[in-house]
């Protein structure tokens, strides 16, 4: 992929202002002129694939990147925050209900571009079987959710990679063995 200018995450040096920056590793932003350097380092993120009845929860994004495409609920791990606490969290605020068990599944690395400024990410999937569908939906991220069998999403539907894989994951192991077995 060519390198351009709207990759890196800023065009000019935040302490001195000068245009001269070097972007090497995907990550490291260095001033040439007074020598300022910047990590702009993989951030942790998390997303839950939640099964009811055979069949996996879903959101249609509201808003970009990716808009109108499916995801699964979750997001960025705040600061301060673990993983666990931070798909809680994410479950809490965008689906409405509380989740006790967790099953770490995996993880994915992914793309996410926001306001031209691409975040590379490290995606952590975990699994929760709920007794119980949501019955709200945060609307300034959410257009609407989603009940479907993991077996019948198209792959160009889904949001991102590392959520296509997380099912894929999902797909191959658990749900599909478990269904197989049956
Ligand atoms: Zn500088």
């Amino acid at each position: 992929m060519h390198l351009s200018k709207k990759i890196k995450p800023f065009n000019y040096c935040p302490a001195c202002g000068s245009s001269d920056i070097s972007f090497g590793d995907m990550k490291k932003v260095r001033c040439r002129d007074c020598s300022f350097t910047y990590y702009h380092n993989v951030a942790a993120a998390v997303a839950a694939i939640l099964e009811y009845d055979e069949k996996v929860v879903l959101i249609k994004r509201a808003k970009e990147p990716c808009k109108g495409k499916l995801d699964l609920p979750g997001g960025f791990v705040d600061p301060k925050e673990s993983a666990e606490e931070a798909i809680k969290r994410e479950i809490r605020e965008e689906l409405k209900i509380d989740v006790k068990e967790l099953e770490y599944l995996g993880s994915y690395p992914n793309i996410y571009k926001y306001e031209d400024v691409l975040y590379h990410t490290c995606d952590l999937f975990f699994y929760s079987k709920i007794d119980a569908l949501p019955t709200d939906f945060d609307k300034k991220e959410i257009e609407d959710l989603i009940l479907t069998n993991p077996l019948e999403i198209p792959d160009d539907k889904i949001a991102f990679e590392s959520v296509k894989m997380g099912l894929g994951m999902f797909k191959s192991s658990k749900f599909h063995v478990k269904h197989e077995a049956q």
